[in-house]
C-alpha cells in the first residue's frame, strides 16, 4: 500500500515513526488561529444534532449533523454535510454524544465561532472502515500520533496498519545487547516500539526516541569501528625514511614549522613507520600550512625509497600545487639532472587536459619510479596509470572526493598505501566522527605567524546602490599601491553555472536566496570583466579565469596573475581552493549572497597571505534582515572557520551534511543528528569500541550483525553504482 512512502515490510512500517503526536487540549489558543489552517484536535463529542434544510442548488432536501466537540480547551463547531437520510444517520450514531476521536480539517469561521466543516476524523471505540475490519483504533493512550503521509495514503491509513502490526508482532529483535542497554539506561526494543507508536506523554516519546537514535548511532559506529579495524589489520609498508631529502628541504625551508604543524608531523611520521596504512584526515584553516605538512610527509616516503601521489580536485589547483612543490624543493626536485642535489627526486605532473606526449612522459616515470612525487586531478584514477611503489596519497580539499575516489587510487598499490586527507573546511567533532569515523583526525588551529589580519565588509546595494563605485575605486587604490585583486562572481556567462555550484545554489530549499533583477546583476565573469576594463577599472591590466577556459589558458592567467603581469582577476569559483599569490590583497564578492558560507570564508582565505592586511568585500542585493544577509553578516562578523563551519551545517539538512558520498549513512541515519546528538555519537562509539573487543564477529549479538552486514552492503551497493 505504501509503495510512496518506501515501506515494504512490517519491519519497515513499524520504524515508520509519528512525526508529531496531538494531545487532547491542544485547541487551547483559538485567538490565534486563521482562517483555512488545518486543525488537528482530540476531543469528546458534547452535543450532536441532525437538521435537515433544503439545498438551494439543487433544490432537494438534505442533511446536517450539526456537534460541538469539547476539547481540554475550548468548544469547537464541526458540521457535517450528508446528501442521504441513511448517510446522515450513520454518522449521527458514529458522532452520538460522549464520543472521542481526532478530528482533522481546515478551520473556517461561521458567524463568529471557529468551525470544522466535514473533518476527517478517527473515532476511538468506533470501526472507523467498512464493516468487518477489526477495531484497533481505541488502543491508543493520551497522544494521538500523525505519520508521515503521502499522496494517497492518509496519517490514518499508516496508523491503522501499524497498530494492526504492532499487534501482531510479538518478537521484536532487539539490536542493542542488553549490558549495553543496562549501561546506557535505554528501554529494549519492544518498550520503544510501543511508547514511539502509542505513547501517554511526551516524555514517553522521548523515552523511546533516546533508544532509537543510540541505536542508529550504534550500528553506524560499530561499521566505522570494524573499517577501521579492517584497515588497521591491512599490511601496508612501513616508511621509516633512511635518504637524506627531507633533512635538506627542512634546511633550507625559509621558516620555522608552527607548533601545530611539529605535532601533526610527528603523528604522521609515526603513522608512516606503522606496518598498516595511515589514514589520517588533517584539517585546518585556509593558510594554516597543511601543504607543508603533506610534502614532508611525501618527502620521508621518497626517502625510503617509495613514491607520493597528490590529488588535487582541479586543474587549476594541480598545476599551482606542481609550481609550487617544485619552487619549493628547488634543485631538490632536479634529481637525476645535473646541477640537482645528490638525494633529489623529480616532481611529475599529470592531468587530463596534458598533450599526449606529455602525458606518456609523466606515466612513465611514474611506472618506473623515477617520480618521487607525482601531482594530478582525476587523471590520476584512470585504470592505465600506474605506480612503481606507491606509499603514500595524500588528498587535497577531502569535500570533493568521495570516499570511491580515495579507494581507486589507493587500489594502484601493491600493498595498501598510506593516506592523508586533507580539508581547510573545518568539520565539527561529530560529523567527523560519523563521516569520516575511519580516519584519524588532527587539526591545525593556529595560522602561522605574520600572517595579517583580513577585514570583511558586506557592501548592501539593496540600501545603497551607489556604494559599488567605491568598491571599484578601492580596487584602484589597491593596485596603485603595487598590489592584486580578485573580482569573484557566481558564474560564467549570463545563464551558464560554473562546476559545483548549483550545490551551493541548492543549499536549504528554504532561506530564498533572493535573486537580483537581471538589470542589476552583476554576476557573470564574461559581462564584468568587460564592464570593469572599459569602465571603472579602465587602464588596468583586467583578465579572467573560469572553468570552461581551454586549459592552456587557465594556466598562463594564474601564471601571469602570480607573477604580478594582471592587477585585476575577474573569476569563478576555481579561485576557491588553495590558490596561492601573496601579493593579492583584495577580494570582491559580486552578488556573494549566491555562494554558502563555508565557501565564502575559503574564498576570502585568498587574500591576506602575504604578510599584507587583506581586504574583503561581499557585494549583494539581499535585503537588510532576509536570511540571505544574514550569512554575509556573519562571515563578515567572524573569521572563525569553526564557528563558521557549524552555522553552515545548521542551516543546511542532514542528507548536505554527510554528502553525496555517504548516501549509505544518510539513508540509515532516521532519527539521528550528528550536530545536535553529540552525546549519543561519542557513548555509541565507546560502546561500539567495547563490544568489539569483547566478541569481533558479533555472534552474540545476532541482530546488531545482521544490520552492521545491511549497512555495509549499502554503502557498497553505493561504491558499486558509483564506479
Ligand atoms: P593551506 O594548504 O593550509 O591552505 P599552505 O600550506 O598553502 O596552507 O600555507 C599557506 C602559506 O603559508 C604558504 O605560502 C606557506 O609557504 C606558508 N607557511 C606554511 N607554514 C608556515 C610557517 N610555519 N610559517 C610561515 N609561513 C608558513
Ligand atoms: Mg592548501
Amino acid at each position: 500500500m505504501a509503495e510512496g512512502l518506501g515501506l515494504h515490510t512490517v519491519g519497515d512500517l513499524l520504524r515508520h515513526f509519528p512525526r508529531r503526536y496531538v494531545k487532547a487540549g491542544e485547541l487551547t489558543r483559538v485567538a490565534d488561529l486563521h482562517e483555512g489552517e488545518v486543525l488537528t484536535v482530540v476531543g469528546e463529542i458534547a452535543r450532536s444534532e441532525l437538521k435537515q434544510y433544503r439545498d438551494r442548488r439543487t433544490n432537494r432536501m438534505a442533511f446536517r449533523l450539526e456537534t460541538v466537540l469539547q476539547t481540554d480547551g475550548p468548544r469547537l463547531r464541526m458540521t457535517f454535510f450528508a446528501k442521504s437520510a441513511h448517510t446522515a444517520r450513520w454518522q449521527e450514531g458514529r458522532l452520538a454524544v460522549g464520543r472521542r476521536g481526532v478530528f482533522v480539517g481546515q478551520v473556517s469561521s461561521f458567524r463568529g465561532e471557529w468551525q470544522l466543516t466535514n473533518p476527517k476524523m478517527i473515532l476511538f471505540g468506533v470501526s472507523n472502515a467498512e464493516e468487518g475490519e477489526a477495531d484497533v483504533v481505541d488502543s491508543y493512550g493520551d497522544l494521538y500520533p500523525i505519520y508521515p503521509q503521502t499522496k494517497g495514503v492518509e496519517s490514518w491509513d499508516i496508523q491503522r496498519a501499524v497498530s494492526f502490526a504492532r499487534s501482531v508482532v510479538d518478537d521484536v529483535p532487539d539490536l542493542i545487547p542488553e549490558s549495553v542497554m543496562d549501561e546506557h539506561d535505554l528501554v529494549d526494543a519492544r518498550t520503544a516500539l510501543d511508547l514511539v507508536h502509542a505513547p501517554d506523554t511526551f516524555a514517553q516519546v522521548e523515552v523511546a526516541r533516546r533508544r532509537y537514535r543510540f541505536e542508529e548511532a550504534l550500528v553506524t559506529q560499530v561499521v566505522l569501528a570494524r573499517r577501521r579495524a579492517y584497515l588497521h589489520a591491512q599490511g601496508a609498508q612501513a616508511r621509516t625514511g633512511g635518504g637524506g631529502l627531507l633533512a635538506a628541504f627542512d634546511a633550507r625551508l625559509p621558516f620555522e614549522l608552527t607548533a601545530g604543524q611539529r605535532e601533526v608531523a610527528e603523528a604522521v611520521e609515526a603513522d608512516l613507520a606503522q606496518p598498516h596504512p595511515m589514514n589520517r584526515l588533517l584539517q585546518g584553516e585556509v593558510g594554516s600550512g597543511k601543504t607543508v605538512v603533506a610534502l614532508r610527509a611525501m618527502l620521508r616516503v621518497v626517502d625510503s625509497g617509495g613514491q607520493a601521489a597528490l590529488l588535487a580536485p582541479t586543474e587549476v589547483l594541480a598545476q599551482q600545487h606542481f609550481r609550487s612543490i617544485t619552487a619549493m624543493l628547488g634543485d631538490l626536485a632536479a634529481g637525476g639532472m645535473l646541477g640537482g642535489a645528490a638525494d633529489g627526486t623529480t616532481v611529475a605532473l599529470l592531468t587530463g587536459s596534458m598533450g599526449k606526449a606529455a602525458r606518456a612522459e609523466a606515466m612513465s616515470r611514474m611506472a618506473s619510479g623515477e617520480a618521487g612525487i607525482t601531482v594530478g586531478t582525476h587523471a590520476l584514477l584512470e585504470d592505465k596509470v600506474m605506480f612503481a611503489d606507491l606509499g603514500l596519497v595524500v588528498v587535497d580539499e577531502q569535500h570533493r572526493f568521495g570516499v570511491e575516489q580515495r579507494a581507486a587510487l589507493t587500489d594502484k598499490a601493491g600493498f595498501p598505501p598510506h593516506v592523508l586527507v586533507m580539508t581547510a573546511t573545518p568539520i565539527p567533532r561529530t560529523v567527523a566522527m560519523t563521516v569520516f569515523g575511519d580516519l584519524e583526525v588532527s587539526t591545525l588551529t593556529e595560522l602561522p605567524a605574520g600572517r595579517a589580519p583580513i577585514q570583511t565588509n558586506v557592501v548592501p546595494l539593496a540600501e545603497q546602490p551607489t556604494w559599488i563605485d567605491r568598491v571599484w575605486q578601492r580596487v584602484r587604490e589597491e593596485v596603485e599601491k603595487g598590489h592584486q585583486a580578485y573580482v569573484v562572481c557566481p558564474r560564467i556567462t549570463g545563464d551558464e553555472l560554473e562546476e559545483g555550484e548549483r550545490d551551493v545554489l541548492e543549499v536549504g530549499e528554504d532561506d530564498e536566496v533572493p535573486v537580483p533583477a537581471p538589470k542589476q546583476s552583476l554576476s557573470a565573469v564574461t559581462e564584468v570583466v568587460e564592464q570593469l576594463a572599459s569602465g571603472p577599472l579602465a587602464g588596468l591590466r583586467v583578465e579572467m579565469l573560469h572553468g570552461k577556459l581551454p586549459p592552456d589558458e587557465k594556466d598562463r592567467v594564474m601564471r601571469a596573475f602570480a607573477a604580478g603581469e594582471i592587477d585585476v582577476l575577474v573569476s569563478t569559483t576555481v579561485i576557491e581552493v588553495g590558490v596561492d599569490v601573496a601579493n593579492a590583497t583584495t577580494m570582491v564578492l559580486l552578488d556573494a549572497d549566491r555562494f554558502g558560507i563555508s565557501q565564502l570564508h575559503q574564498m576570502r582565505g585568498r587574500v591576506g597571505r602575504g604578510g599584507l592586511p587583506g581586504l574583503c568585500l561581499l557585494v549583494s542585493h539581499a535585503e537588510a534582515g532576509s536570511p540571505a544577509r544574514e550569512r554575509l553578516d556573519a562571515v563578515a562578523a567572524t573569521t572563525d572557520g569553526f564557528a563558521l563551519s557549524r552555522l553552515d551545517l545548521d542551516q543546511r539538512r542532514e542528507g548536505d551534511v554527510l554528502g553525496s558520498s555517504q548516501s549509505g549513512f544518510r539513508s540509515s541515519l532516521t532519527m539521528l543528528r550528528v550536530l545536535r546528538d553529540e552525546d549519543t555519537i561519542v557513548a555509541a562509539r565507546q560502546a561500539a569500541v567495547g563490544l568489539l573487543e569483547r566478541d569481533p564477529d558479533l555472534g552474540s549479538a545476532p541482530a546488531l550483525a545482521a544490520a552492521v552486514a545491511e549497512l555495509e552492503q549499502s554503502r557498497q551497493s553505493d561504491f558499486m553504482e558509483k564506479a
